[in-house]
């Protein structure tokens, strides 16, 4: 996808990427487990691999000590999908356990594959993690 710093953020922030997840690809942490869910959208949108390895917790099902592979495996996923929309549903806050239920709108090879999923996020040292996610039915 041709993407450009300037234009607006794939999260739906209607900042430029620059001044929105761009921020938080570049090291700042996310205050919140919400700022974190929507810059990694925008990481699979730009394709930034690293910052979807870094921020998955290592108890996640997704997690893989073959970094190599893993990375493979989500270059893939970046290649093949059409990241097009994410709606936030509900962003429920905790200390250090909070739960975002979003509605991705993605296409792979034309056809829709979007889907629904409550995902738990862990604070650890400070971090919010992608610890797991659940489908839900629309
Ligand atoms: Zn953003």
């Amino acid at each position: 996808m041709a993407y450009n710093e300037h234009t607006s953020c794939p999260c739906g922030s209607k900042k430029s990427y620059i001044n929105c997840c761009k921020v938080f690809h570049s090291g700042k942490n996310p205050e919140t487990a919400l700022e974190l869910m929507k810059s990694r959208f925008t990481a699979f949108v730009v394709g930034n691999i690293d910052y979807i390895i870094n921020t998955t917790h290592e108890d996640n099902i997704e997690y893989s000590r073959d970094k190599s592979k893993w990375r493979e495996d989500i270059e893939d996923v970046v290649n093949s999908t059409d990241f097009n929309t994410l709606e936030i549903i509900e962003f429920v806050d905790g200390v250090d356990e909070a739960y975002v239920t979003f509605r991705l709108g993605l296409k792979q090879k034309g056809l829709d594959v979007s889907f629904t999923e409550r995902s738990k996020f862990l604070k650890i040292d400070g971090k919010w993690l992608y610890r797991s996610g659940e489908f839900l039915d629309d």
